[in-house]
């Protein structure tokens, strides 16, 4: 089991991306789960294709520990395990903190030895690294961090940051930095700006990704483009990008 969390500014295209990686990764036979750990709760949306699912902390809410494990998950595309952690209600207690609970009674529940996934993606919103939002990339969650940008420079801000924040981790064990992944929003000499980022944060950028209609349009129709559009220039990017992510997050 490989264990990928990826993060990002907010809006810069995490669940749209890691969305598909899975099920481009699940279509080559691969058992994958996939972990929203932002309170939106949509990271999923795409792969199970239900409109909402009850989240961990909104089960945690209601049930208190009485919750089976089915009930925190859905299965969606080509049986990507889905599971969104959920958040805390608008306006009361920490993001940070709902994620944490949230990932510890998934564990609790045994979802790692049940579902027995080759990958394990958590998607998570990553422009504030609080103690909550950095706990996947804490503790044995990750084991490698990879980080969507552009080349805007709010979105190289929030990767430096990330990028820190796995550095100070690092020593103890935990995740270690995977790479850059550049969702391009065709700014200015954004390849430079964001391979310039890499080598600052001694990384490299294991994928790049077009501005496509194609990621707009299969969002219209709720689906990844994996399924939605198998043989577009795009679903050929994202399995391109699948590939390189799980191979290098299997490296050191
Ligand atoms: P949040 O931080 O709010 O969770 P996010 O980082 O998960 O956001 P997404 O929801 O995946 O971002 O994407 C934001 C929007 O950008 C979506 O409408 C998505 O369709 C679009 N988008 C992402 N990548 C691309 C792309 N390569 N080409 C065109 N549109 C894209
Ligand atoms: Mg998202």
């Amino acid at each position: 089991m490989i264990k990928i969390a990826v993060y990002g500014k907010g809006g810069i295209g995490k669940s749209t991306t890691v969305s598909n990686m899975s099920a481009a990764l699940a279509d080559q036979g691969l058992k994958v789960m996939q972990i929203g750990c932002d309170p939106k709760a949509d990271s999923t949306v795409s792969l199970h294709g239900r409109g909402t699912i009850p989240t961990v902390l909104d089960l945690i809410r209601k049930k208190k520990h009485d919750i089976l494990l089915e009930e925190m998950t859905a299965v969606g595309y080509h049986g990507v395990v889905c599971v969104e952690a959920g958040g805390p209600l608008p306006g009361m207690g920490c993001a940070g903190r709902g994620i944490i609970a949230a990932l510890e009674m998934l564990g609790a529940k045994g979802a790692y030895d049940v579902y027995r996934p080759d990958v394990v993606f958590y998607d998570v919103l990553g422009d504030v690294v609080c103690g909550g939002f950095s706990m996947p990339m804490r503790s044995g969650y990750a084991d490698k961090v990879f980080i969507v940008t552009s080349g805007e420079n709010m979105a190289l801000h929030a990767a430096a940051n990330i990028a820190v924040a796995v550095e100070n981790f690092k020593n103890r064990g935990y995740a270690q930095l995977g790479g850059l992944i550049l969702n391009r929003r065709n700014v200015r000499q954004e390849d430079e700006k964001v391979q310039e980022l890499a080598q600052d944060i001694h990384t490299s950028v294991v994928g790049v990704l077009n501005r496509s209609a194609t990621v707009t349009d299969a969002e219209e129709t709720g689906k990844t483009v994996i399924e939605a559009f198998p043989d577009s220039a795009m679903a050929g990017e994202y399995r391109r990008l699948a590939n390189a992510v799980y191979e290098a997050a299997q490296k050191g």
